[in-house]
């Protein structure tokens, strides 16, 4: 009887955790990856920023592991929706719980919830064509957008924000998306970050390619990127340090946008009544190692604020969770009998990609040894196929995510655009497999 294991989410840390339980099982295995969406690759797809296509090649990687033998791809079935916790305990060994970090950190300021204040995460899956939000949801009629933090995520909204829509043509970003990026009103780009440029979570790679932009200028001010000893920092800070210093020479070439790169400044607030109008900043310095406001304040002008702060995870339902930390507490992967976790949801959201490929295994590690321990096993009582029947869920497998994907080339083909266009909507990704009309719950 082979070892049968069910993987909640089919983002990387899902997948590196189907592809450890093959290779480290040692014994036959049936791997179910659900996902709540009809498409996998989580944060490949609908995360990575679209011109970055190296790190989104990594989704090729991920396919192979989907194609293996032993795993099986289920879209569209949503835990809490179509099954329970306790569902998937009656029908496998063991449960993996990889669903990331789905939603923004909050500021907990005022105005946070003014329109114009926009969670990086929404506007990350705007532009990746996330069906939950759609196209029409931002149309960047400001001229001057605030972007807060000074990490990966915010460099990639603002990146995207920076450049031309025909630098992005070649990518998958929406049709819709493109159309409205064409039309942007954005003209100059703040990036704020409280505290200074060797604190900056940025990678040195992802900064470089700022300055680079054919598009934008960009500047620091000399008063914020300092002028101190660098010797003693890792290589990493000392180069993010360094480009940043070697920004606030710059001459401004008359690009047609501009980034102003921002330090020791923190938002006490989003200023507008019925929309966004600015932000307010407090300069900052820190006291003994805290971030703390010096009472001296500046506005930012700025039609849209994008909080680029950090993601969390959310709860979910019959699982732990830990709302200090946000996680789902585990030790080395394991949450309870039966019950293992994998990803941002087991260590919060840090690290690249890859970084989840060490997190699944150490996860695959504790769950097969806990089984080993365990002996003899007992057939689980149910089949998932059988509980999905009996509640009219027709998850959509791997082949009809090949036709969604192949619809997606089709569409990049028609458009004269890249290798895919993204299609956004669900509707339109079942129209591709002719799923339209099927009874069962919306996708
Ligand atoms: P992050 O790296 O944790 O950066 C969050 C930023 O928000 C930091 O600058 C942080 O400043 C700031 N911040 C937090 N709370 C704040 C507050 N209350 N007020 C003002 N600023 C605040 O998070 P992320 O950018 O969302 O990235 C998440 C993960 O994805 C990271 O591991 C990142 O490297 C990865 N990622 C990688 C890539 C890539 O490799 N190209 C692309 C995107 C994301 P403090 O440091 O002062 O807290």
């Amino acid at each position: 009887m082979p070892l049968r294991v069910a993987v909640v989410g089919s983002g990387p840390a899902g997948i590196y955790t189907a592809e450890a339980l093959t290779k480290q099982a040692g014994e036959p295995v049936e791997i179910d990856v659900l996902d709540r969406l009809p498409t996998p690759y989580g944060l490949v797809r609908y995360g990575v920023a679209p011109d970055h296509t190296s790190i989104k090649s990594i989704a090729g990687y991920l396919r192979r592991v989907l194609e293996l033998p032993s795993v099986r791809f289920l879209g569209g079935v949503e835990l809490g929706r179509d099954v329970s916790a306790a569902d998937l305990a009656a029908c496998y060994d063991a449960v993996v719980y990889c669903t990331g970090a789905m939603v923004d950190r909050r500021l907990g300021i005022p105005g946070e919830d003014l329109p114009g204040s926009v969670a990086a995460t929404d506007f990350v899956n705007w532009y990746c064509g996330h069906p939950d939000v759609p196209p029409e949801t931002f149309s960047l009629d400001s001229t001057d957008v605030a972007v807060i933090g000074v990490g990966n995520v915010a460099v990639d909204v603002v990146r995207v924000l920076a450049r031309s829509a025909d630098e992005l043509r070649a990518t998958d970003v929406p049709q819709e998306v493109l159309d409205r990026l064409a039309k942007s009103q954005v003209r100059t780009l703040h990036m704020i970050g409280r505290r200074g440029p060797e604190h900056a979570k940025f990678t040195l790679k992802e900064l470089r390619e700022l300055g680079d932009l054919s598009n934008c200028d960009v500047s620091v001010r000399h008063d914020e990127a300092g002028d101190g000893d660098v010797s003693a920092l890792s290589r990493q800070v000392r180069g993010n340090v360094e480009v940043l210093r070697s920004w606030c020479g710059r001459t401004p070439a008359g690009r047609p946008r501009r980034l102003d790169v921002r330090f020791w400044l923190r938002p006490v607030e989003i200023l507008g009544t019925i929309r966004v109008e600015g932000l307010k900043l407090e300069r900052t310095a820190l006291v003994d190692g805290r971030v703390t406001g010096t009472g001296e304040f500046e506005v930012v002008p700025a039609g849209m604020v994008l909080r680029s702060v950090g993601y969390q995870s959310v709860p979910l339902p019959g699982v732990p969770f830990d709302g200090t930390t946000m996680t789902v507490p585990n030790v080395a992967g394991r949450v309870g009998e039966g019950q293992y976790v994998a990803g941002w949801l087991k260590r919060g959201p840090s690290g690249v990609i890859g970084t989840n490929k060490s997190d699944a295994a150490e996860t695959v590690r504790t769950l097969l040894a806990d089984l080993a321990v365990r002996g003899e096993r007992a057939a689980p009582p149910s089949r998932l196929d059988d509980v999905l029947a009996a509640r009219r869920v027709h998850p959509v497998t791997y082949e009809q995510w090949l036709s969604i994907e192949a619809a997606e080339a089709a569409l990049a083909v028609a458009l004269g655009r890249g290798e895919h266009v993204k299609l956004t909507g669900r509707s339109a990704m079942l129209a591709a497999f002719g799923r339209a009309g099927l009874p069962g719950p919306a996708l």
